[in-house]
């Protein structure tokens, strides 16, 4: 229910959504012009946290400890922690009730490789139209700086919240979700929150659900000898190839099972053998070979169940294969480590949302399942705090040519805006 206050305030904050939206695109191109790879994120995080001080608020920077890979849901990556922080910024509330909330969003992109394949330089943020062009506009750079540009509106207009408005870039969200489990989980004194909206690209709807993932990382160890006499030698890459073939056995029997919130959606769970690396030379027959794969899992299996799933999977191989039995492939687990998570449509969180969306958009706001992981699980699953993803509109996550619509951005801003102050609630001035 609208009070006055809450009123008053939503009027002058959606006036600055719209009057500085040039502000919200100038930081969007900015963060996209920080090619903020995997290991390579301190340059997006210092346009973060320039932007915070910039809006008067004083950034909390820190480095992920060493000790959060010991967590349950963590995953390592393999790059070390240190020069590549997580900012956040808190708005303290003013008391008096309201519900604290967590804007999340992550700083790091993948890859834009293979460049051939773009028709934009994916670090330029070119505008062409009412689209911004470019690796990470739409996933989620453009969300992202929609956190911090409402925390610094709110902040500049003066709005006092009744509850903690927290706003938050983490690093990792493409390969291991450490950075957000970091920032619920920060040493004893975390981040906590009544709910957390991510702020992922989502085209207008909401993560209802989405799989698990774990990557791992399959070996196997032949035997090296000169091509011209290759029969003598045993090929390591022939050797994976029976492994192949169980692993993609599993994933056509992982889509044989169901889960009420992936049913109609095509192969919901996907394996996918992203990398192999075998031998070294033409003339030498290959005496090791390594794939590097990714699988997913409903929400609700476990990381324990799905890796005992694919180590009988590569035990079945090795059954099939004499050498492989004398000499096992190895699987280590590097990489997401990490459970599925959902959110019931009767938690509070949706339904708030869901009103604004549909107030503002003129549509019910429609739930999604994600194949996809993302940070959500790290609040739900490891955190306990209510969370979901809702964010703007364009295409290309993780492809070529990826673009943000920009006609997305107000009208998203709104919804959240609208949201936050009535999640955090509004003190009456004067
Ligand atoms: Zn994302």
């Amino acid at each position: 229910m609208s009070d006055s206050a809450q009123m008053a305030a939503r009027a002058r904050l959606f006036e600055a959504i719209e009057a500085r939206e040039d502000e919200l695109i100038d930081l969007i191109a900015r963060l996209v012009q920080q090619p903020s790879v995997l290991g390579n994120e301190a340059g997006a995080q210092a346009v973060i946290a320039e932007y915070l001080r910039a809006g008067g608020q004083e950034p909390d920077i820190w480095e992920i400890p060493d000790s959060l890979l010991e967590r349950p849901g963590a995953g390592n990556s393999g790059v070390p922690f240190a020069g590549r922080p997580n900012v956040a910024a808190t708005l303290a509330g003013v008391g008096g009730g309201g519900k604290s909330l967590i804007l999340n969003g992550h700083v790091d992109v993948v890859s834009p490789e293979p460049l051939a394949n773009w028709h934009y330089d994916p670090w330029a943020a070119q505008i062409a139209g009412r689209r911004m062009y470019g690796r990470g506009a739409y996933d989620m750079k453009a969300g992202l700086a929609i956190n911090m540009y409402l925390a610094r509106l709110v902040r500049e207009l003066g709005i006092p919240l009744k509850a903690d408005l927290t706003v938050q870039s983490v690093i990792e969200e493409e390969c291991t979700g450490n950075g957000a489990l970091s920032a619920c989980y920060r040493d004893d004194t975390r981040y906590h929150a009544d709910a957390v909206i991510i702020t992922e690209p989502s085209n207008g709807t909401y993560t209802a659900a989405h799989v698990g993932v774990l990557w791992f990382r399959v070996e196997v160890l032949g035997q090296a000898v000169h091509a011209a006499v290759a029969w003598k030698g045993v090929n390591a890459i022939y050797r994976m190839l029976p492994v192949i073939e169980e692993l993609r056995a599993l994933d056509a029997e992982m889509n044989q099972e169901s889960h009420p919130l992936f049913e109609g959606i095509e192969h919901p769970i996907n394996l996918n053998i992203g990398v192999i690396q075998g031998g070294d030379w033409p003339s030498s027959v290959a005496g090791a070979c390594a794939i590097d794969c990714r699988l997913s899992m409903y929400p609700g299996r476990t990381v324990e169940e799905t890796r005992a799933r694919v180590l009988a999977a590569v035990e079945r191989a090795t059954e099939r294969d004499g050498w492989l039995v004398e000499h096992p492939p190895t699987v280590t687990w590097y990489g997401f480590q990490s459970a599925g998570s959902e959110i019931a449509p009767e938690e509070p969180l949706v339904r708030a949302l869901a009103l604004h969306h549909e107030r503002e958009r003129g549509t019910p706001l429609r739930p999604r399942s994600g194949t996809g992981t993302n940070d959500m699980r790290n609040f739900m699953v490891y955190s306990d705090m209510p969370a979901l993803c809702y964010g703007v509109s364009g295409f290309g996550a993780h492809e070529a040519d990826e673009w943000l619509d920009l006609d997305s951005l107000v009208p998203t801003t709104k919804v959240l805006g609208a949201f936050l102050l009535d999640w955090c609630g509004v003190a009456a001035q004067g």
